[in-house]
């Protein structure tokens, strides 16, 4: 009798929801909901999101063509307004920052290196598809860098040309050229013509979005607080994957909620919490490391000023004349004006904008973080402690990156900062 040849039994790959990054995401969503006390019932639509998206690795849907973004400095209504969809793709996942580590110089910021990790894996989380086009603003060396990289990975990638300063009209004028340019090459993309309408109707969902988000951080106001920061930051952190209407919706449903909490005299924290303010290096989802050390310690992070959040969502359109070409100025104008990111030579109006956030949400210290390799947060880190230092006001400086080797040594720094606070606060009191 011949031999039988022996049985191959095929390996079947692991499951998404088994795998490292799943699991990375799955420790800090269990942290966010089942760690703390009174968390919105709005805000299961976003839990549910975050798990769907990053935990179970469901793909995303969209409409027309998926254009990608790496900063908020790339305009999502031009993107909208040629029937594409915008699609934030700065990442936060140490597991991406890993495998950027393997391709990318050490000193890199990990921000920079998890989205690079993320591009050149083949299991992309969130799923997203493969985008049309990458649209990367020149902004600081390691993104200007990392256009050529992702090129190499087989995407198509467009470079917005950002100017490094933002005060002379040159510097306007050669932005507002760049937006053009930009709405050249989706029109190319797309086959589609940019029209007064066209851009209207973009506008007006990102404006109903950004009131939502507004009335959001205007809640956050209120003292003692009516929502913890760890889960306004993932609420803003969706806003870079969902569907613009649905995340708006859920918004407006959490700030409803919120409304009544006000009446009842809800309180989410301790009326003696330490109010922080959060700056510097932005918190992506799943590293919401910072944030949520504060919170857990029993500080209460009222406001930010980072490109996850507040940066990305507070500052408006302001439409002169209702002509297509003076639309595209006024939204180019509305991208580099207000944007406090320390890519640009000066920064006056980051300090100013720091200072009004103190005084308007009563905060008590600031957090600033920046990512190791971030030289541009790590430099405009003296010039900002100066003036706190001018305007009293407590300032913690944390470097850190997306790994958690550090979270022990992170805590014992914010407790003793909070601690300070509230001895502070005894003694004014
Ligand atoms: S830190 Fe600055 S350059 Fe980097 S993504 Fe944010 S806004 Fe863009
Ligand atoms: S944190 Fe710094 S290095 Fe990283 S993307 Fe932002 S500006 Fe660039």
């Amino acid at each position: 009798m011949e031999n039988e040849s022996p049985k191959i039994i095929p390996i079947q790959p692991a499951p998404y929801s088994r795998s490292r990054q799943a699991g990375e995401s799955q420790n800090v969503l269990d942290h966010i909901v089942d760690d703390f006390q009174d968390n919105p019932a709005s805000m299961q639509y976003f839990y549910d999101l975050f798990r769907r998206v990053y935990c179970h690795g469901d793909a995303l849907q969209h409409e027309g063509m998926l254009v990608g973004t790496t900063c908020i400095q790339a305009p999502e209504e031009l993107i909208y307004a040629f029937g594409a969809t915008p699609m934030r793709l700065c990442n936060g996942s140490y597991h991406y920052d890993q495998r950027g580590a393997d391709f990318m110089p050490a000193k890199s910021c990990s921000l920079v290196k998890a989205t690079l990790g993320m591009l050149s894996s083949e299991t992309v989380i969130p799923k997203i598809g493969k985008p049309d086009l990458i649209v990367n603003p020149t902004t600081c060396d390691q993104k200007k860098k990392a256009s050529a990289m992702i090129e190499g990975m087989g995407y198509s990638v467009y470079d917005l040309e950002v100017p490094s300063v933002k005060e002379s009209e040159a510097s306007r004028v050669y932005w507002q050229r760049s937006v053009r340019q930009l709405a050249g090459r989706l029109q190319e993309l797309t086959g589609r013509k940019l029209t007064r309408k066209s851009l209207k109707q973009a506008m007006s969902k990102t404006t109903r979005a950004q009131a939502a988000f507004r009335a959001l951080h205007n809640f956050r106001r209120q003292s003692p607080s009516l929502i913890l920061g760890k889960d306004a930051f993932l609420v803003t952190n969706a806003y870079f994957f969902d569907d613009i209407g649905r995340w708006t919706t859920a918004v407006e449903k959490l700030n409803e909620e919120l409304a009544q909490r006000a009446k009842a005299g809800f309180k989410a924290v301790q009326s003696k919490a330490p109010r922080v303010l959060f700056t510097g290096s932005p918190p992506i989802f799943p590293n919401l490391k910072l944030p949520l050390l504060i919170e857990e310690s029993g500080g209460v992070v009222v406001t930010d000023e980072t490109c996850s959040s507040n940066r990305m969502l507070y500052d408006m359109t302001a439409v002169d004349e209702w002509r297509v070409n003076d639309m595209v100025d006024s939204l180019a104008d509305k991208y580099l004006k207000p944007c406090t990111c320390p890519i640009f030579t000066r920064n006056d109006d980051r300090k100013r904008r720091l200072l009004d956030l103190v005084s308007d949400f009563n905060v008590d210290g600031v957090v600033y973080q920046a990512f190791a390799g971030c030289q541009v947060y790590e430099m405009e880190y003296r010039s900002v402690a100066e003036e706190f230092n001018r305007a009293g006001i407590p300032l913690l400086y944390v470097e850190t990156d997306y790994s958690t080797d550090d979270k022990g040594q992170l805590s014992t720094r914010i407790e003793a900062f909070l601690e300070s606070m509230k001895n502070r606060k005894k003694q004014r009191a």
